[in-house]
């Protein structure tokens, strides 16, 4: 048997559901096929949607008519402002959610859709003729075709998952991997696939912890939501907030851990491939920071119906038994019982330099990968991923421009940009200071930068967009000082009179510092060629972080340009380092002219 659709997506993770829904919200007729209906959208590590620079991507997906930020305010149990302390350039939304209302949400989503089918199957290879993807083959030896594939299988490809020294076959833990893909992705598509790991830290029970010990760390008394749709005052007041918690290892933490390390499936796997720098396992934040007494641990709960508690900041790939030891040594958790181990798992991924950066192969015509498979980290990273894919694929079937969005305009573009153009050599998340741009790029003003793409696309209604070219007029008004004939919170909702007055504010706030940020950046691009003398001290320049010196005394970059191009190397490095070499050269001018005036 033969069936037809125009896109089959592979996955139904935080990518895969994005993909799949802008798809099918452009109208095009689209399959989802997944291993597991009932691990939709499923968060194998910590149920948290956003956080810093994370949030701001969420933001984004949302206005350009992605599902992520709605899903998060309907199932979140604790927001935050992170960064709120600093300016709002750096503030970064994040919610603690309900880890199983958010898979349900999401997979009800995805069923009430209309133009999305979804197939619970597993995709053994993908069907190729003359370089372009045609279709799928599923375990039941169906052959699916489509006019465009879009894979998405995360953590899935030959996963290996190690607890300790043990390991056995998993895409996570009690899911089974996807064991043929691999093959296919190799064989049939030319890509070269490489492994990278990660861990996630071990469940215990609410009822074993003595939370009287600990600091209580509440929501935030006035929260703001993820979705420009989400009406901020109805939704504040049916949110019921959860308290997380903090405590600290300590140096009998730090014993444990650090006399047991050889027996830490960390170090082994089959490459010894490399984990997430930015989430270490706590083995290696006791390995790589010896002189630091003690980490912090959140107690994070995982949802409104379950007593089942996340230690955020306790990775960790150690054997059970001494799991339970290393837990127990924490004040607060000494009678701690687990109800799940952590555990790492490693994978395949492909090199995203195999990727353009409409995230389409550049083998394979019609074939895009997003998400984890791409080399990235974590669920919103993923999910924007899973979107510009979908996007793209459409707009490539429907024969109109692709969707690439600058570095200036938005955390996804610089996603892509980075991953493409830079490669990865460890899961790649996002930061604020990956942004030359980020006066511009905030949380707060996703929609004015973006809302226009998505309304373009198809993936904002009409009528959605009306309300939002109301709050733009607003928004003029305000800033002139005309605000005596405003329109009502009716008629802007689900804007607002306050939002608008609150951006208004942030916008004259920055509007000094976005023009001199701007012209920096464009400083940099012109410096491309500047040469950096061969026996620079990197030392010199303080504010750069030992690692970033590191790799910048190895590679001894010759110029700007080549510099700026290096893996890991942010655009504020490069700042540093290029207001560095100007002064450095005024100087030497300043001393030649006092040379010849003498
Ligand atoms: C143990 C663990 C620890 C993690 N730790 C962190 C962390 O510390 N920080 C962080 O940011 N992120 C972490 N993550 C990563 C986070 O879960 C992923 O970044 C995110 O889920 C990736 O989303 P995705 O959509 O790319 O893939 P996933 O969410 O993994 O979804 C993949 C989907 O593809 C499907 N699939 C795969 N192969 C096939 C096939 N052949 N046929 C059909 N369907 C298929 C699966 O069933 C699934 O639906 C961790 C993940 C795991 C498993």
């Amino acid at each position: 048997m033969e069936r037809r659709y125009q896109i089959v997506v592979v996955g139904a993770g935080h990518a895969g559901c994005e993909a799949s829904l802008a798809c099918a919200r452009m109208g095009l007729k689209t399959l989802v096929i997944t291993l597991n209906v009932d691990s939709i959208a499923r968060m194998p590590c910590n149920p948290a949607v956003g956080g810093i620079a994370k949030g701001q991507i969420v933001r984004e997906i949302d206005a350009m008519g992605g599902e992520m930020g709605w899903i998060a305010d309907r199932t979140g149990l604790q927001f935050k402002m992170l960064n709120s302390s600093r300016g709002p350039a750096v503030w970064s939304p994040r919610a603690q959610c309900d880890k199983e209302l958010y898979s349900n949400l999401m997979s009800k989503s995805l069923q009430n859709q209309q133009n999305l089918d979804i197939l619970q199957s597993e995709v053994m290879a993908l069907v190729i003729k003359n370089r372009k993807a045609c279709g799928v083959k599923i375990v039941t030896g169906e052959t699916i075709n489509a006019d465009a594939v879009i894979v998405t299988t995360g953590t899935f490809l030959k996963g290996t998952i190690y607890l300790g020294k043990m390991n056995f076959e998993g895409g996570r833990f009690n899911e089974r991997r996807a064991s043929y893909l691999s093959k296919s992705l190799a064989e049939d598509c030319g890509l070269i696939l490489e492994r990278f790991k990660t861990t996630t830290t071990p469940r215990i029970n609410a009822l074993s912890i003595n939370y009287s010990k600990m600091t209580e760390q509440p929501g935030d008394e006035k929260p703001y939501p993820f979705s420009h749709f989400t009406e901020v005052e109805k939704w504040r007041k049916n949110l019921k907030q959860l308290s997380c918690w903090l405590t600290y290892t300590n140096p009998t933490t730090h014993k444990i851990v650090g006399d047991n390390l050889a027996l830490s499936s960390i170090d082994i796997g089959e490459v010894n491939s490399k984990s997430p720098r930015y989430c270490p396992a706590i083995e290696e934040k006791i390995e790589r920071y010896p002189e630091k007494t003690s980490h912090h641990i959140f107690v994070e709960p995982e949802g409104y119906n379950t007593n089942e508690v996340y230690l955020n900041g306790l990775y960790t790939g150690l054997p059970f038994d001494l799991q339970q030891q290393m837990i127990n040594s924490i004040v607060g958790l000494e009678n701690a019982k687990i109800i799940r181990y952590g555990y790492a798992i490693e994978y395949d991924y492909s090199s995203p330099l195999q990727i353009k950066n409409t995230l389409e192969t550049k083998n394979v015509e019609n074939l895009l990968l997003g998400g984890q498979i791409n080399g990235t980290t974590g669920y919103e990273e993923a999910a924007s991923q899973g979107f510009i894919a979908g996007a793209n694929a459409c707009l490539k079937i429907l024969g109109k421009a692709p969707l690439i969005l600058g570095r200036n305009k938005s955390y996804i573009g610089i996603l892509i940009d980075d991953i493409t153009t830079k490669g990865v050599d460890e899961p790649y998340r996002m930061f604020t200071s990956r942004a030359e741009y980020r006066l511009s790029i905030r949380n707060d003003n996703a929609d004015l930068r973006l809302m226009n793409i998505g309304h373009s696309i198809g993936l904002i209604s009409d009528k959605a967009y009306k309300k939002f070219e109301l709050y733009k007029r607003t928004l003029a008004d305000i800033y002139k000082g005309n605000i005596k004939n405003l329109f009502t919170n009716e008629e802007l909702s689900p804007w607002s009179i306050e939002k608008a007055k609150e951006e208004v504010y942030i916008y004259k706030k920055y509007e000094g510092y976005i023009e001199i940020q701007s012209k920096m950046a464009n400083k940099i691009k012109k410096s491309e060629d500047r040469r950096i003398p061969e026996d620079f001290d990197y030392n010199k320049l303080e504010s750069l972080s030992t690692e970033t010196k590191q790799r910048f005394f190895k590679a001894r970059p010759q110029t700007i340009g080549q510099a700026s191009k290096m893996y890991a190397i942010k655009p504020s490095d490069i700042a540093v380092l290029t207001i560095y070499l100007e002064k450095q050269k005024k100087e030497r001018k300043h001393k030649y002219n006092e040379k010849q005036n003498n």
